[in-house]
């Protein structure tokens, strides 16, 4: 089926046992055991069932099972939140004294979980000095187990040429981890790139109202562990902490989310509440909906504010200027995304009078709610990082993002106007 029609129905017929329609909210820990030879073999794995929510729960189980279609994967975990994706993704495809490969441009918490956490693990992450793939192929050495990129950039707006990754990605042998949170699958599907774990904030896009928190890891299946033995121990060797289960044996294909689920989050148990997962579900169902008017508001948006006398400069992939255009065109069908950076004439304090002034544009650090929303990335989101390395992730001190909603666009064209009026006079 086609994605829009997987948003509404992936995962899920009706209930088995009352026949809702709507999914169920499975407000439960635990799940009873029809014997003590049933609960055994649950928990050997041997047959198919739910034990503790920790580890599973129904209503978890569709947002997964649909993430899953919606990306064309073999397998998903959904969490806690995107950081939490990232963080298990990047623990569980790793090793202490191993390292990753990404480019530079990042989201703000990404870059510190990569720069400065990991590396208190052993693992350290080296940054491109740009998303080409030959920079991130100088970087690697016999240590790094995983390539990683933004499809989209949060909020430098570079599109990542996801098949020259994936390319160099397995030359060397190791998987490409994806961050599709701005894209979106209704815009790409890295799979088809060839990228082979994908990672969701479900919070911003996927949900769309800006309610619930929510992260996913979606398996694609691609990568061989197996082919890769003597690399990727971890998921070829009986793992002691889960009674000798081997993991590429016992979970074939989906070997990284099998594992995923059993070693990162029994232990450390960031888990989607099954209410989260509920509200989740309603967002995604209008995902390809709400893509389309996020697209194409974001179009004018971006026209309007580089025909506009007070405004320097617009960083938006989908002009025919951008230096991403054509990657916009191969990977996003020519729809660029509805995030976009521009600077206004009289730099930090126009831009901070200019934030001042909106009154439909919310001012907060989040994006992808139906709700129009600006940010001022230096001084919040991208805060963490010195001037040089914000300059590398693309975030100016005047720059301003926006994440356009879904207003009627007059509405959001007016309010741009009025404040940049009142900004630069
Ligand atoms: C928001 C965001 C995250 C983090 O997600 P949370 O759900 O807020 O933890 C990760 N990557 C990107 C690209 C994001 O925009």
């Amino acid at each position: 089926m086609k994605r829009e029609t997987i948003a509404i129905h992936g995962g899920f017929d009706s209930d088995p046992t009352t026949k809702a329609v709507a999914v169920p909210i499975y407000q439960t820990v635990a799940y009873s055991f029809d014997s003590a030879e049933h609960g055994a073999a649950l928990f050997n794995l041997e047959v198919e069932g739910f034990r503790y929510s920790r580890i599973s729960n129904p209503t978890t189980d569709v947002l997964e099972q649909r993430v899953t279609e919606l990306e064309g994967g073999v397998g998903s975990l959904s969490v806690s939140s995107g950081q939490t994706a990232l963080y298990y993704a990047a623990l569980n495809a790793t090793e202490m004294g191993r390292n990753i490969v990404s480019v530079p441009q990042l989201y703000g918490t990404t870059y510190t979980l990569f720069a400065h956490i990991l590396p208190k693990l052993g693992v350290q992450v080296r940054f491109a000095k740009s998303d080409r793939a030959a920079d991130l192929e100088a970087l690697i050495d016999d240590n790094t187990r995983a390539m990683f990129c933004e499809t989209v950039g949060n909020p430098a707006g570079n599109v990542c040429d996801l098949e020259a990754l994936a390319t160099v990605a397995h030359r060397h042998h190791m998987p490409l981890i994806v961050d599709n949170t701005v894209a979106t699958p209704m815009l790409v599907r890295p799979v088809d790139y060839g990228a082979d774990v994908v990672i969701h904030s479900l919070t911003k896009f996927m949900g769309g109202h800006g309610t619930t928190l929510g992260g996913i890891v979606v398996d694609c299946g691609t990568f061989s562990w197996s082919d890769n033995a003597a690399r990727y121990p971890m998921f070829t060797q009986p793992d002691e902490s889960y009674h000798g289960l081997v993991y590429t044996e016992h979970y074939g294909a989906a070997a990284f989310i099998g594992r995923c689920r059993s070693v990162y989050q029994r232990t450390m148990g960031a888990v989607l509440s099954p209410m989260s997962a509920f509200l989740l579900l309603q967002g995604i169902e209008t995902v390809a909906l709400r893509v389309d008017r996020h697209v194409e508001n974001a179009r004018k948006v971006a026209e309007f504010l580089r025909n506009n006398s007070r405004v320097e400069s617009v960083n938006f992939a989908g002009f025919a200027d951008n230096p991403y255009h054509s990657l916009v065109q191969k990977y996003l069908g020519g729809r660029a995304c509805s995030l976009m950076t521009f600077e206004i004439r009289g730099g930090l304090t126009a831009a901070m009078r200019f934030y001042d002034a909106l009154r439909l544009f919310k001012r907060l650090v989040n994006l992808g709610d139906a709700k129009s929303l600006a940010c001022h990335p230096a001084s919040t989101t991208h805060r963490q990082m010195s001037p040089a390395e914000q300059l590398a992730a693309g975030v100016a001190p005047g720059g301003i993002r926006l994440s356009v909603g879904i207003e009627h666009i007059d509405d959001i064209l007016a309010d741009l106007d009025q404040a940049l009026k009142l900004a630069v006079g």
